[in-house]
């Protein structure tokens, strides 16, 4: 980003640019998000920063007025193929804190010192001022919106000890813990085992148009979809609980409650609702893209802030996409639901929410009897059940995409489509694209894949966001329509049907349960 368009981002204070960049200020030595409400600095004194780390590493102290902290993520700008976004993938769900630079380095097949360079000149920051810069950010919202001691706010935050958790607080906020939490003069603490936060996005966001994606598809007595709600069961190492999603318009942020009882696990679920709900796209540099394409174009105006649905968990999204081959999604809801109750975990959780999402372990010896399911559909979810089991799939820590995607479609059953469609949604790559999908394909009046293929050069990278469109556009509701896919070399036959499934927008009713 040049000078010119940040200095335009900071006077109008647009959120838009929230998260993309920085404002340090030499006279007080503090720095700001660009949508802070103090008092506008002359130019002369302001420096622009890519990344609070950067701006932090510069010797510059968070303001605690706009918080830092709070801002949307790093935008995803390109793809998770970049090293530096895999790389801040693994220190979302690790913190560095297992071998710091060196084994982060490994991991990603590169040299520690590559690695460094390649964050200074994205990020303007090395790796673990990175790494230590989340953690006070997620110390400091957890001091902010929780009632938690503080000892557990410095395990939790991945501190490791109370002393080096007082000290680093010390250093940058020039309070203690206490004092900062005392700043936020909190009316109403939340019940035990329950905490809310607010997670910022780049506004335009369409949660309208999330949840009318998500709320067909919601598996009952996992996922219930209602009053504009989004509420699901999540389990993480041995533990379970659930979470609430509702959005905060007016704060540009989505409202998560998480129920939970083990505050160490709250880092690592906090980014993987960021990731759920795509909160760190960069809305203005996708639009400018689709709005090249004049089919997109008006989608685009018409619905601004479309969102890619990503998922809680890899395997359970994998799992949906297959049950959905060839069927209704109302259909593959319901199978989806049957699949939970008979082999899902029960639970007494919340009104609804009454099972856990069955476990590889589990399924890849699962009997489908009893469950209405064609018998080679059975067989390709054991096959991927297995396959995770084995080690030769694994949904986390995923660091070569292509890798990833060809061993999915070793698993028989499994073909382009499912693979691109859990590349959207599991991986969240933004460039990700079923081109072989008959509703794409209905939706530009195009008869090949090939012809879409060449079409959709002009997407890239947002090829993902491309699909939204034209999947809710399809008869203002098209949706996934799968190719046969144990059937590879058959040709997509464009005069089957296209099944009906989004509701179009209009028709998104206001409440919506899918738990019957
Ligand atoms: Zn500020």
């Amino acid at each position: 980003m040049d000078l010119g368009t940040c200095s335009r981002a900071r006077l109008a204070r647009d959120a838009r640019f929230d998260g993309k960049f920085f404002i340090a200020v030499l006279t007080t030595k503090i720095y700001c998000r660009p949508v802070c409400r103090s008092r506008t600095s002359k130019e002369s004194n302001v420096r622009y920063y890519p990344t609070a780390a950067a701006a932090a590493a510069a010797g510059f102290r968070p303001c605690l007025r706009c918080r830092p902290e709070c801002s949307p993520g790093t935008p995803a700008w390109l793809g998770t193929q970049n090293t530096v976004a895999r790389a801040l993938r693994l220190i979302d769900e690790s913190g560095l804190e297992d071998g710091g630079v060196e084994v982060l380095a490994e991991r990603l097949g590169i040299g520690a010192r590559h690695l460094r360079r390649l964050f200074l000149r994205h990020l303007g920051a090395p790796p673990n001022a990175v790494a230590q810069t989340r953690r006070l950010q997620f110390a400091k919202k957890l001091i902010d919106s929780t009632s938690l001691p503080m000892i557990q706010v410095a395990v939790a935050s991945g501190f490791g000890c109370v002393r080096r958790f007082n000290a680093a607080i010390r250093k940058v906020y020039r309070r203690s813990p206490t004092q900062i939490r005392q700043l936020t003069r909190q009316k109403a603490m939340s019940a035990e085992n329950q905490y809310l936060f607010r997670l910022n996005y780049r506004p335009p966001y369409d949660w309208q148009g999330m949840l009318a994606f998500l709320a067909p598809r919601a598996t009952p007595g996992v996922e219930i979809v209602a009053d504009g709600i989004y509420r699901r069961s999540i389990s993480w190492k041995e533990h379970h609980g659930y979470l609430e999603v509702s959005p905060d318009e007016k704060n540009h942020a989505l409202a998560v409650r998480v129920h939970w009882s083990d505050p160490q696990s709250l880092f690592f679920i906090i980014a993987r609702v960021r990731s759920m709900f795509d909160l760190d796209a960069d809305w203005t540099a996708i639009a400018e893209t689709l709005k090249c394409d004049p089919a997109l174009r008006r989608q685009v105006e018409a619905n601004p802030g479309m969102r890619v649905p990503r998922c809680w968990n890899g395997f359970e999204l994998a799992v949906r996409a297959i049950l959905g081959q060839q069927i209704t999604v109302a259909g593959a809801s319901a199978l989806a639901g049957r699949l939970a109750q008979s082999f899902g975990r029960r639970i007494e959780l919340a009104d609804g929410l009454t099972h856990i999402f069955p476990s590889p372990e589990v399924l890849a010896g699962a009997d489908f009897a009893d469950m209405r399911l064609p018998a080679s559909r059975g067989e390709t979810i054991r096959g991927l059940a297995r396959a995770v089991c084995d080690g030769q799939i694994s949904f986390e820590r995923i660091l070569d995409s292509d890798r990833f995607l060809e061993r999915l479609e070793q698993v028989r059953g499994i073909g382009k489509w499912t693979a691109q469609y859990v590349a959207m949604r599991a991986l969240g790559e933004p460039d990700a694209f079923p081109s072989a999908d008959l509703g794409l394909l209905r939706a530009l009046g195009l008869r090949s894949s090939r012809e879409l293929d060449q079409r959709s050069e002009a997407w890239r990278p947002w090829r993902a966001y491309a699909a939204m469109y034209l999947w809710s556009a399809a008869h203002n509701g098209g949706d996934p329509a799968h190719p046969r896919e144990h059937e590879r070399t058959r040709r997509p036959n464009l005069s089957g049907p296209v099944r009906p499934i989004l509701p179009s927008r209009a028709d998104v009713p206001r409440r919506m349960t899918i738990n019957n």
